[in-house]
């Protein structure tokens, strides 16, 4: 049987990298059956800056998706779209596995980090307003149940792939109340998990750790602003996969951007989304699958011949593709 995932491939580099992916999927007999639809309402109508409702209708339906990025305005402009389709699936556990490539130079070798982000609130709840002209306020929303939950979600994952660590990253040294109530329900849940040690770090500290010993760090949980750390510790956003997983569904997408800078020019890295593929392989029981390409992968990164700019290598994204099909030892189909 197919599995029926939902397939958005995003803008910029996203169509590029999302062909890549499903290449390679295709190319090792995964069964997919693709639904492939935009992420963003139709551009031609007033709504074309808002997230389309097919598409969350779509991933509730195949309770799985694939997704590339998708472009948000730096200030002003409409809320980010990414950001609208997490929270409209409530998707609110998202994990990024941050780990050395072979071959990829970084600072720090044997880099193995999990990163558990809470998505759906913080101060991206995007809740601001002008107070008075010249001053603006803007609300930063942490709630017991978000919490608990992430937490909950991190110890379940250290637990579950025999992690010994969990740091909650937080600021409760300033941010009294709100921090306060993340590291108070990260409490209450390290105590249902006795093997897992809970350590507590202040964000500041944090960031000095990655920067002097990342390779320290096991697995991170932590609120959304903070989150967004970790893929330059492993050679950059070309490598670095994400997933974002509710309790009904679960999206998987790469942590970049849409690279407007190299979109439509074939150099574009796609490590990122199919390593995010491989994670959603995992989610739907296609272990040996997973596994099979992961191996490719690493080969394609240990030959060192077919690797992209954005870590020091030549290839454009073709080559590189051809070239895991090749370490799979399927034929290439182009
Ligand atoms: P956005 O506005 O969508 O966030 P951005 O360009 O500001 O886009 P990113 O797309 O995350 O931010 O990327 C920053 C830079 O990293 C890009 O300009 C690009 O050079 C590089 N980059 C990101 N992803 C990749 C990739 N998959 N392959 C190669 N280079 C990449």
């Amino acid at each position: 049987m197919k599995h029926p995932v939902t397939l958005i491939p995003g803008e910029g580099i996203g169509p590029e990298v999302a062909t890549a992916t499903r290449r390679i999927l295709e190319a090792a007999g995964v069964q997919i059956e693709w639904e492939v639809i935009s992420g963003r309402a139709d551009e031609s109508t007033d709504q074309g800056q808002r997230v389309n409702q097919a598409a969350i209708d779509s991933v509730r339906r195949n309770r799985v998706a694939l997704k590339g990025p998708m472009a948000t305005a730096i200030a002003g402009g409409a809320p980010s779209v990414n950001v609208a389709l997490r929270k409209s699936l409530d998707l609110y556990a998202n994990l990024r596995p941050v780990k050395n490539l072979p071959g990829v130079k970084s600072h720090f070798e044997d880099v193995d980090l999990i990163l558990v982000r809470e998505n759906t609130e913080d101060l991206y709840s995007g809740l601001e307003h002008e107070v008075v002209p010249g001053v603006v306020e803007s609300l930063k929303i942490i709630t017991e149940r978000a919490s608990t939950r992430i937490a909950r979600f991190a110890f379940d994952y250290a637990r579950r792939h025999g992690r010994k660590k969990i740091h909650a990253i937080h600021k409760a040294n300033i941010m009294k109340l709100s921090d306060g109530l993340l590291l108070e329900s990260f409490r209450k849940i390290a105590l249902r998990y006795p093997r897992i040690d809970p350590m507590e770090v202040i964000v500041d500290a944090c960031a000095m750790q990655m920067v002097k010993n990342a390779n320290k760090l096991d697995v991170i949980v932590t609120e959304n602003l903070y989150g967004d750390l970790a893929a330059g510790l492993v050679g950059g956003l070309g490598v670095v996969p994400s997933a974002n997983v509710g309790d009904d569904c679960a999206m998987f997408e790469a942590v970049h951007g849409t690279a407007p800078d190299i979109a439509s020019k074939g150099l574009a890295n796609p490590t990122a989304l199919l390593l995010s593929a491989l994670l959603m392989l995992h989610h739907l029981g296609e272990r040996a699958a997973a596994e099979k390409i992961e191996a490719a992968v690493l080969k394609t990164y240990r030959d060192g011949i077919y690797t992209t700019k954005d870590v020091s290598g030549k290839a454009n994204t073709e080559q590189f593709t051809n070239a895991v099909i090749d370490a799979l030892g399927a034929p290439i189909a182009r």
